[in-house]
């Protein structure tokens, strides 16, 4: 048996019928460009999330750059952010020429909402909490420090469309946050693609002048925006699959427990759980000793696995010039060497788990401290 680390031919096949017409159409009106189906996504994503307004970007990363542009965040100022989280993070704080300030993350493996008072300077602007691996950040302790010290927050939620936390949708809770459509992701494009959502019209409107140059009538340019639209095919594909959203990360949950309970039996701890209904694995993410041996014992039984992430953000070379060094954030260094993602997407079958469960279990004097 093969068990790929995520299987989208799988849910290709599966939305074949619904799906080609909508990419059809797009191509018979020749409307590629900020056309009826990306206005149709938009509405419907930020009412999926809570949210008045969503604008659709060509990436998750480019959402987060326009967010915290669209907040005057730049040269100068400081973001807040998890070391623990994809470097992308990191990376969009640069871009508009602002300082990532990284804090250490918690034993759910999320930015630890005690160490953000420390964090805070003169400079700092805003705090970026990101619901890793698809778990909801504990947002009421987020948005306390935040109010207190007179900061934004801009969510990034590219792991986590759906998670919720007191009930409401990650996405909600920040002054803007931020979506990721990367295919891999939980609502994914058949390409790049990414969204802003937002409670605030004003801040809305500047993003849509942003990501199309400026422009609100053709050839007349309010500011100097860039070329960072959302594709009308992406957005027909991604109405399409956000149908079925929430049935996904049903199963995903699903799967998480039947992993859970299997692992459990090997004396493998599942992976932190704040609440139920806010997690929506993205990624099933377990702790290994021995990392190397039990993803070759998996791979040699045909079983794909993922490392999120080998290096935190302080560690890598684009980041030297941080001048932090190991040691200084040391649980997010300490799960850097010992976190092995599991396959986990929709169409996983209870005989992969089993499988999966299986082959850990014939490795666990590697897997087990
Ligand atoms: C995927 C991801 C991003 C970047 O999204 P892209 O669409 O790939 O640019 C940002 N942050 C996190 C946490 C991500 O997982």
């Amino acid at each position: 048996m093969l068990v790929p680390f995520v299987d989208l031919k799988a849910q290709f096949q599966a939305l074949r019928e619904e799906v080609m017409p909508r990419i059809t159409r797009v191509m018979e009106e020749a409307s590629f460009i900020l056309g009826p189906d990306l206005a149709a996504f938009e509405e419907k994503f930020a009412s999926y999330v809570g949210t008045r307004f969503c604008v659709g970007v060509e990436s998750g990363t480019a959402a987060l750059q326009l967010a915290l542009e669209s907040l005057g965040i730049g040269r100068g100022d400081e973001v807040i952010l998890p070391a623990n989280s994809y470097i992308a993070s990191a990376l969009a704080v640069s871009a508009v020429g602002a300082r990532p300030v990284l804090v250490d993350c918690d034993a759910n493996y999320l930015i630890d909402p005690a160490m953000l008072d420390d964090a805070v300077t003169p400079r700092t602007k805003a705090i970026m909490p990101v619901h890793l691996y698809g778990q909801a950040v504990p947002m009421d302790a987020i948005v306390d420090v935040a109010r207190r010290r007179g900061l934004y927050v801009v969510e990034d939620a590219a792991q986590a469309h759906g998670a919720r936390w007191d009930g409401r949708h990650v996405g909600a809770f920040g002054d803007v946050a931020c979506f990721s459509f990367y295919p891999g992701k939980n609502l994914g494009a058949y390409g790049d693609g990414g969204a802003i959502v937002t409670d605030d019209a004003a801040l809305a409107d500047r993003l849509r002048l942003m990501r199309d140059f400026g422009q609100r009538k053709k050839y007349e340019h309010l500011i100097k925006g860039g070329n960072c639209r959302l594709d009308s095919m992406q957005a027909a594909v991604l109405d399409v699959k956000l149908r079925h959203l929430d049935a996904w990360n049903d199963a995903r949950r699903r799967h998480a427990a039947a992993y859970d309970a299997r692992l459990a039996e090997i004396g493998i701890k599942p992976p932190p759980l704040l609440r139920n209904e806010g997690h929506v694995y993205h990624l099933y993410v377990i702790e290994v000793e021995q990392r190397e041996r039990v993803v070759e014992a998996l791979r040699e039984r045909g079983i794909a696995t993922g490392i999120h992430y080998p290096i935190p953000i302080h560690l890598q070379p684009a980041y030297a010039d941080l001048g932090l060094r190991r040691g200084d954030f040391a649980r997010t260094e300490r799960s850097a060497q010992r976190v092995l993602s599991l396959p986990m997407f929709p169409e996983l079958t209870e005989e992969q788990i089993a499988f999966v469960a299986d082959a850990l279990a014939s490795s666990a004097p590697l897997a087990v401290a």
